[in-house]
């Protein structure tokens, strides 16, 4: 199995506090096949998990696109976006709703995001996507887009939501350390190098 396979197969969602989850992913340059079986895959993992969004670092890749489907229902395929070089153009007003995260299993609290955004991005056929988004869609794309730099939805609360959730964000921490020390999570070193070997491949 080539290095590109190994990439593939090994796709699972990371958990807070993964090294990955705090990289700052880059931009793609070539999208073929096998970057469309990657994403195939991510979709699946996010069904399995009943989640509507999913970033590459989410799965321990360092590129820069996330995937959507609002309805979280795999059989509602026309209801599933790529988003790949995603970029705010422009932000407008302020709402808050409730969040979660599939690093941070268990977690929710309110945050408070861009109520409409204007963005752009490539999508899986190559075509420059242009879009107004608000709503439920606009905060999963201001969430996922956040994941591209290491930014996650427990740095953007109030502190005293934030105190709120402590405790659960410290036990993610402690099972992570518990991973560690068992030799089931690789050590950061081993984490960032394949990351810079991945990156090799498709920056
Ligand atoms: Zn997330």
């Amino acid at each position: 199995m080539d290095r590109e396979g190994e990439a593939i197969t090994d796709l699972r969602v990371v958990r807070y506090p993964h090294p990955t989850l705090r990289y700052r992913s880059k931009p793609i340059r070539r999208v073929d096949s096998e970057f469309r079986a990657m994403v195939g895959r991510m979709f699946e993992l996010m069904y399995e998990d009943h989640g509507i969004g999913l970033a590459a670092n989410q799965v321990d890749l360092p590129y820069r696109f996330f995937i959507i489907n609002l309805s979280g229902d795999p059989s509602q395929k026309d209801e599933e976006f790529v988003f790949i070089n995603p970029e705010i153009i422009a932000k407008k007003g302020s709402e808050e709703d409730k969040e979660g995260c599939l690093s941070l299993p268990g977690i929710t609290a309110v945050v408070r995001r861009s109520a409409e955004i204007e963005i752009s991005a490539y999508d899986l056929k190559g075509d420059e996507i242009h879009w107004r988004l608000k709503g439920l869609f606009a905060r999963a794309f201001q969430h996922e887009y956040d994941h591209l730099d290491g930014t996650l939805f427990i740095d953007r609360l109030t502190s005293t939501r934030r105190w709120a959730v402590t405790d659960q964000v410290e036990e993610l921490a402690s099972d992570y350390a518990g991973r560690l020390t068992a030799g089931t999570e690789p050590k950061e070193q081993e984490v960032l190098q394949r990351l810079a070997r991945l990156e090799a491949l498709r920056v």
